[in-house]
């Protein structure tokens, strides 16, 4: 099957603008053909790409799993036939860069170690496609630049996996949250899974680049910015891993709490426990999220009672969005500026626990908001 349809070749000649103007006349939003849906390439086939990203392709309205990039052979066969990838769409981390020559591959969703996201996007943007990386976007915030940096210049968009900005119980939050419903606030959050396996990467500084909070942590933050609206001034932040000798490259466990200009958030994240919660403390009592941050089973409650919220599957919201941000020529919600934002804030609390708990200025803090006030 040929599938390199007009409309697409229309945004590669004029990225995106005339289509962009177009879009609302040509598909009012709604599912569009297979044959122009844009294709994503899943690079790294984890279990993030197995378990959620790949079964979330199916059901995506403006995208479709289109290549993969594997270094295990055996999973090309496998995937291969699952999802009906054609042989020519399939990479190794050798020939990643032919992608370049592939005009069925439009997005690369990188899903690989969090210290290969920079390589890859970087890769990706210079092979001329748009990018979606996982969460957190790099290992520190010196490379979040270089990934924005060559998306700039390569003209191709840049998000982040950020998935909650599209679940519609966090969008709850963010609502309530913003427009004080229940008056004034303070926040709490915290994520924590075990993790017990000594040869995962995520316990190694080299690939991950820290411990839960480059991981988990990374929600608590997400989630105390988006529930108040509002960036972070200080933070303080305390090391409180209780098992050293197997976290002996990155923190097990890590507090920290952030001042904002209405209020504070205490977060805490963690491999030596199991919790998934964000609270808002208000005046007319309490608006929390629990369990919080995962896929499904999220569950709301208000001072008035539970929230009344349909789920979705997050991760078509999400990379939908993304299409949509294409097809349109508009800007990310969830923006690569957004994920340097929270490197560099990921940075100022490891400073501050190196310091045991010294209060750190954000005041260079990137100023991206996700606001809802409407
Ligand atoms: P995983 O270990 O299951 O998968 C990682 C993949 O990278 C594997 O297929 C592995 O073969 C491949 N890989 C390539 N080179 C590697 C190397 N040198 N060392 C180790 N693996 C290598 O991990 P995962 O849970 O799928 O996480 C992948 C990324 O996705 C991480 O950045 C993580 O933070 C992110 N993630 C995001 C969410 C979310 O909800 N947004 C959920 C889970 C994971």
């Amino acid at each position: 099957m040929n599938r390199r349809p007009f409309i697409k070749k229309i945004f590669q000649v004029s990225g995106g603008a005339y289509l962009g103007a177009q879009l609302p006349l040509m598909y009012g939003y709604s599912p569009i053909e297979k044959d122009k849906k844009l294709g994503v390439a899943l690079v790294g086939l984890g279990n993030y790409a197995t378990g959620q990203l790949a079964p979330a392709l199916l059901e995506s309205k403006y995208c479709y799993l289109a290549g993969i990039v594997t270094g295990t052979k055996a999973k090309e066969s496998v995937w291969s036939e699952k999802y009906n990838i054609p042989k020519n769409n399939i990479y190794n981390y050798d020939n990643f860069d032919d992608i370049f020559n592939n005009s069925d591959i439009d997005i690369v969703y990188v899903v690989l170690p969090n210290s290969m996201h920079a390589e890859y996007t970087i890769r990706a943007a210079k092979a001329g496609k748009h990018v979606i990386c996982e969460k957190p976007m790099a290992t520190s915030v010196e490379d979040c630049k270089k990934m924005i940096a060559a998306c700039e210049k390569a003209k191709r968009k840049l998000s982040i996996g950020y998935r909650l900005h599209f679940d519609p119980f966090n969008d709850q939050m963010m609502r309530l949250g913003q427009n004080r419903v229940f008056g004034k606030m303070n926040m709490k959050s915290g994520f924590a899974f075990n993790l017990s396996d000594p040869n995962r990467w995520r316990i190694k500084k080299s690939m991950a680049g820290g411990g839960p909070l480059m991981d988990l942590g990374i929600y608590c933050l997400q989630g105390s910015i988006y529930t108040f609206g509002e960036l972070p001034l200080s933070l303080w932040a305390k090391n409180l891993t209780r098992n050293h000798d197997f976290f002996s490259e990155v923190e097990g466990t890590i507090e920290w709490e952030m001042t904002f200009p209405s209020g504070k958030a205490y977060c805490i994240t963690s491999y030596e426990d199991r919790y998934g919660y964000l609270t808002a403390n208000t005046e007319k009592g309490e608006l929390k999220l629990s369990p919080a941050f995962i896929y499904s089973g999220l569950k709301g409650t208000t001072p008035n009672g539970s929230m009344n919220v349909k789920p979705i599957n997050q991760q078509a919201a999400q990379i939908d969005a993304f299409a949509v941000n294409i097809l349109k020529n508009s800007a990310s919600l969830v923006s690569g500026e957004m994920g340097l934002r929270d490197n560099y804030i990921i940075e100022k609390i490891y400073e501050s626990a190196k310091n045991d708990g010294a209060e750190v200025s954000l005041k260079d803090i990137p100023n991206i908001l996700d606001l809802r006030k409407d």
